[in-house]
């Protein structure tokens, strides 16, 4: 994922917005987003296939600008009469990585006694989804009510937890990873050949609403070209 802060100009007025705090959204072949920040504000992000060599292009600051320019959504908030980068050059950030742990064995066991997993070293999921935090308060939630009906019983405790964590964990774990896998299959399809349809079937209600055909990698890299 490549990111850079801008910050709106003093009295310039924000551009428009298709959720509360975000806008763009999913393309065929690629990500677009903007997300509000506090004073003044926005990050632009562009989501792409880690083996997708050509939009690596996107790591520098001239065809960053170009790309984001050209997502209906977003091409208001980067006018230069609107805003300004603040970070000097895109950042990049890899390793989106969706990751669930248990410590509960295969047949059942504790394997281990007295500790207890929290946050991201319990469950990570792609931060696209924004779930983190809340997660990780759930799952403190989870073990105060463990520690309270087993005070004292360490292996009860990791049971408690762990079937805990199935239920109301691990079902957003996989909602994630399935999501995670149908995007890439649709963004590898548009990679692979530009003028097929893409196939949205394992893809959230919420991010098919999100998804704009509009604009193509195909349509992006033409426009990263010519800015080049
Ligand atoms: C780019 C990005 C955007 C995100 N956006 C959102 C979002 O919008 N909403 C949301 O809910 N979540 C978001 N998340 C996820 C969220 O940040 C994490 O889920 C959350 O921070 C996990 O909290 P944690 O305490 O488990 O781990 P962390 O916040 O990673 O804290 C772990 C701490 O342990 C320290 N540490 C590591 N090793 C050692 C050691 N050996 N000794 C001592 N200290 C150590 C680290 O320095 C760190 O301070 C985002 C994550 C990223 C990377």
């Amino acid at each position: 994922m490549y990111s850079r802060f801008y910050r709106l100009r003093q009295d310039a007025a924000p551009g428009p917005l298709d959720s509360p705090v975000s806008a763009g959204g999913v393309y065929d072949g690629f990500a677009g987003k903007l997300l509000l920040a506090d004073n003044n504000l926005f990050s632009v992000s562009f989501g792409v296939l880690p083996d997708d060599p050509e939009l690596k292009l996107l790591r520098e600051p001239a065809f960053f600008a170009a790309a984001a320019a050209q997502l209906p959504a977003i091409a208001a908030w980067v006018d230069p009469n609107r805003s300004r980068p603040v970070t000097d050059r895109p950042l990049a950030i890899g390793a989106l990585r969706n990751r669930l742990r248990r410590l509960v064995s295969h047949d059942g066991r504790p394997v281990v006694h007295g500790l207890h997993l929290v946050g991201d070293s319990l469950c990570m999921t792609n931060q696209v989804f924004a779930l983190g935090v809340s997660l990780a308060l759930e799952q403190a939630v989870i073990i105060s009510e463990a520690l309270r009906k087993y005070p004292t019983d360490l292996a009860a405790q990791t049971l408690e937890v762990d079937k805990e964590v199935v239920g109301r964990i691990a079902p957003h774990f996989e909602d994630v990873v399935a999501q995670d896998r149908a995007r890439t299959e649709m963004w590898r399809a548009a990679y692979a050949s530009s003028g097929r349809e893409p196939d949205l079937s394992g893809i959230h209600a919420a991010t098919v609403s999100d998804l704009d055909r509009r604009l193509t990698r195909q349509q992006l890299l033409r426009e990263l070209r010519r800015a080049g």
